[in-house]
């Protein structure tokens, strides 16, 4: 799509000189302190791009500068050094600002502070739009309690609700006014691990029909594999990296990315080496689906614990100077203590690792 820029949105900075050819939402050498009892750099020269009608996942370790950012993306907070640009123009930061945030933006927060508590959800969602025309502001409001399906919810309490039930009222809050970026930070730290699912099902639905583009911070990356399109990953405030979820995963640039999507073993080269993986590499990484074990009376490894998960079980086994987590099918039988031969079947390097 090719969008010709000849006068400033209405959401912007004075004397702003437009940027072509950038993503949707684009960072330039971001970095933002904080002064705790030490300064903390939250977010170290972060240069990113967003794309246009995607899901686009933040992951890292808590601390790792997530929720910053977001808020950086939003303009929520100052950078201290460089810009957030959207569709080619600069977002204004709260010095710039009356009301911060940007204006095509909406955001979720952690958390269930925005709603009212004691107003019902139909109130909570329609508040968000003026009374200019109530017919309009009737079928908005109904149309969006369809799209996240808490219509039935209509004339409930918020504080009646589950947290499941909360978080759909708090994206249907934000969505009534059609925003063109949705942000979210932490969206399914309430909602039972049930109805996660479909939750993050519904947002996918709502991106492939509706063009919106989400954006969306997790520190569980297993839960944002299968609905994003995109991956950023920080550590300690620096991106290390950014790509498709799959490629990531298969491909880890490094043993942090591998650990955070797949909780890879990273063996050392002679670790490697003595399961029979010979490599220049320092580093090998092992994700636990990647080994398998066989019963193997004088083996020189043994089972320490079994984690059964259903149709898969997680197998810890170590033998006199390493622990390897495996995955394995739930109909091999495995006890505790048992000897047990390890095989590694696939394995990735990296030399940055
Ligand atoms: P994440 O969301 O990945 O857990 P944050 O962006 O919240 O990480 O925080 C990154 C770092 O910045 C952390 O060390 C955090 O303690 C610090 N930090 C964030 N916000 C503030 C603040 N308002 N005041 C002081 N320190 C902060
Ligand atoms: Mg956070």
């Amino acid at each position: 799509m090719v969008s010709i820029p000849t006068t400033p949105p209405s959401c912007s900075v004075p004397n702003d000189v437009h940027r072509d050819g950038l993503p949707l939402i684009h960072g330039e050498n971001l970095s933002r302190s904080f002064q705790a009892k030490e300064p903390v750099v939250a977010v170290n020269g972060l240069t990113f791009g967003i794309a246009e009608a995607q899901v686009t996942a933040i992951i890292g370790e808590s601390g790792s500068g997530k929720s910053t950012m977001l808020r950086l993306i939003y303009g929520l907070l100052e950078p201290d050094e460089g810009e957030v640009r959207y569709r080619g123009w600069r977002v204004p930061n709260p010095r710039e600002k009356l009301i911060p945030g940007h204006d095509a933006m909406r955001m979720v927060s952690q958390g269930f502070d925005d709603l009212n508590t004691y107003a019902n959800v139909w109130d909570n969602v329609a508040s968000q739009l003026p009374n200019t025309d109530l017919a309009v502001k009737f079928s908005r409001t109904e149309a969006t309690l369809h799209r996240l399906r808490i219509a039935h919810l209509t004339k409930q309490r918020i504080a009646d609700l589950s947290g499941g039930e909360k978080q759909r009222v708090a994206i249907a809050r934000a969505l009534v006014r059609e925003p063109e970026v949705l942000l979210m930070d932490e969206p399914f730290n309430q909602v039972d691990a049930s109805f996660r699912e479909t939750l993050q099902r519904d947002i996918r639905h709502i991106v492939d029909e509706t063009g919106l583009t989400v954006v969306l911070v997790s520190h569980d990356p297993a839960e944002v594999l299968s609905m994003a399109d995109q991956l950023i990953v920080l550590r300690h405030g620096h991106l290390v990296a950014a790509d498709e979820p799959a490629l990531l995963y298969r491909q880890p640039p490094d043993s942090y990315t591998a650990r955070l999507l797949a909780k890879s073993n990273i063996l050392t080269n002679a670790e490697a080496s003595a399961l029979g993986i010979i490599t220049d590499a320092t580093t090998v990484i092992v994700h636990p689906e990647w080994l398998s074990l066989e019963e193997s009376p004088h083996a020189s490894f043994h089972v320490v614990d079994i984690q059964f998960k259903g149709f898969y079980q997680v197998v810890a086994v170590q033998d006199t100077s390493l622990s390897l987590q495996v995955i394995v099918s739930s109909v091999t039988d495995l006890r505790k203590g048992m000897r047990v031969s390890v095989r590694i079947k696939r394995f990735h390097t990296n030399d940055a690792s």
